[in-house]
């Protein structure tokens, strides 16, 4: 039986929604790795190790919850740590059918991993690392989505990129 389960996924950047989830999968799992992918199918605004900082700072506090970066197969990556589980989030029936498809995907790739659902605290059900991005490139206040350190470096961030563009 796993004690260790991954939470796989980009966190660009982590997000309320996220870190809801990883306090929910550590009552159930006596450690939780989360997995920031280096190289996702998504163009990402921080880079890996902005989105590691990041979500190590927001997690700091959770018992038994490490974070750490991969490349390639995320059922790769939970056999090398010796773990069987993975961790996602439904937010909307939408989430539902890609992650359906993930979940066999992986289970095909191998059997022995098992894919289990959270659902977050309702009041982030809605939560998206792209809408916050998006709102905030707008210049509305995040606070209430992110941890405000989060905020902070999201708007450094967004500054530097429109300074970049203009240049
Ligand atoms: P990915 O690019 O792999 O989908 P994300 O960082 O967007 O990575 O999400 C990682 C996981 O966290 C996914 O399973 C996603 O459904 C879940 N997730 C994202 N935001 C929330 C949220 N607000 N509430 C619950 N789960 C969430």
């Amino acid at each position: 039986m796993s004690q260790t389960a991954i939470y796989p996924g980009s966190f660009d950047p982590v997000t309320y929604g996220h870190i809801d989830l990883i306090k929910r999968a550590s009552k159930i799992f006596e450690n939780i790795i989360v997995a920031v992918a280096n190289n996702t199918q998504k163009k990402t605004l921080f880079s890996a190790r902005e989105r590691m900082a990041l979500l190590k700072k927001a997690t700091q506090g959770i018992k038994g919850v490490t974070v750490e970066n991969f490349d390639g197969l995320v059922i790769e990556f939970a056999r090398r740590r010796g773990s069987n589980v993975l961790i996602r989030g439904l937010r909307m029936i939408s989430d539902f059918e890609f992650e359906f498809q993930m979940a066999l995907t992986n289970r095909r790739l191998d059997e022995e991993v098992e894919t289990v659902f959270l659902m977050p605290s309702e009041g982030y059900s809605y939560l998206s690392s792209t809408l916050i991005k998006e709102a905030a490139s707008l210049g509305a206040d995040i606070r209430s989505f992110v941890p405000d350190f989060v905020a902070e470096r999201l708007k450094e961030k967004l500054k530097n990129k429109s300074l970049g563009t203009r240049r």
